[in-house]
């Protein structure tokens, strides 16, 4: 797909909407979009949206440069299963395990090695250690778009899946009613969709406006809300069985770099450090190394206080939906 020229919406193709007027109104420049909400399905929407051609930030291929760091990711995949494993409605001896939008496929080697017959499908290519790493799990990698026609190639081989994940993967797609729909043929009777999104709406959205991490207004073209979530999910035939509202993945990194972001007036500074292969007009890895150690430990504060709050109130970034057919 490229540059699109429709500025309609994205989940229910209205275009009747308005722009989005956060509490802090500052202009974060490295993106010309704008977020309008719609005003048929509550949903809101990069205008104009997106391209799957924009340069940079699709594979979630972080370099960890301590071991301190290779810890934490490590320590949020086993998150994942554990999510996973405490909340399935009714787990198989053996599960087959379907990640769609796999990144660099740190999620799906993790599954692999914890027993699940994992398959993944991505547009991008392994690198050649994560190939060799996961020809030894014994892990099926589809080097394509979750599109029709891949779906249909899983259902000819009569593959259903007990667990499908999308982390972070759902507002990537030019049309995610299809890809929640194209989810449910390829699950079996008793298995969960699991769908981890950035919750627009959530207090860390609003604080941080323009500035909030997870907007991502370059590759992002829906951005949910949990009424019009909500209303996909029932439209495509299938309901919640649990809701997790926490989330120490994407809370306490959330907050952290969303505070910095107002800070520090530019996006995401601390996450592209970390990105591998950022083209260098994004970021000057010197300059923000300087800001980085400057101010993370000012961030500190505010942002712990700001995730215990939220746990509290029980209003993360976002939430971990798990779905099973109506
Ligand atoms: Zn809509």
């Amino acid at each position: 797909m490229s540059v699109a020229e429709s500025t309609s919406c994205p989940v229910c193709h209205s275009s009747k909407s308005h722009q989005w007027k956060p509490h802090d109104q500052e202009v974060f420049t490295a993106s010309k979009r704008s977020i309008q909400i719609c005003e048929s399905c509550g949903n809101a929407y990069s205008a104009p949206l997106p391209s799957y051609d924009e340069p940079g930030l699709s594979k979630d291929d972080l370099s960890s440069s301590s071991s301190f760091e290779q810890r934490l990711l490590d320590s949020f995949l086993e998150d994942r299963i554990k999510t996973i494993k405490r909340n399935r409605a009714k787990p198989p001896e053996s599960e087959s395990l379907l990640d769609i939008g796999a990144g660099s496929g740190a999620f799906a080697r993790k599954a692999a090695q914890h027993g699940y017959e994992v398959t993944a499908i991505e547009p991008e290519l392994l690198t050649k250690n994560n190939t060799a790493h996961a020809e030894s799990l014994n892990l099926s990698w589809i080097h394509s778009y979750f599109d029709e026609e891949a779906v249909a190639k899983l259902q000819s081989k009569n593959q259903s899946f007990d667990c499908i994940t999308l982390w972070h993967v759902l507002e990537h797609f030019p049309d995610p009613s299809s890809a929640i729909e194209q989810a449910r043929r390829l699950l079996s009777p008793n298995g969960n969709i699991i769908v981890c999104v950035p919750r627009f709406g959530s207090k860390q959205a609003e604080f941080g406006g323009y500035g909030w991490t997870y907007l991502d207004r370059d590759h992002h073209f829906t951005q949910f809300s949990d009424k019009g979530l909500k209303q996909l999910i029932a439209n495509k035939g299938l309901k919640i069985d649990k809701e997790i509202s926490y989330s120490k993945e994407y809370d306490i990194f959330g907050w952290f770099q969303t505070w910095l972001n107002k800070k520090s007036r530019s996006e995401n500074l601390l996450y592209l450090s970390k990105k591998k292969n950022i083209p260098t007009e994004q970021i000057d890895p010197r300059a923000a190394k300087t800001f980085l150690i400057r101010n993370s430990w000012i961030a500190l504060f505010p942002a712990a206080w700001h995730v215990i709050t939220s746990w509290v109130r029980r209003d993360p970034c976002c939430i971990y939906w798990i779905l099973k057919k109506a």
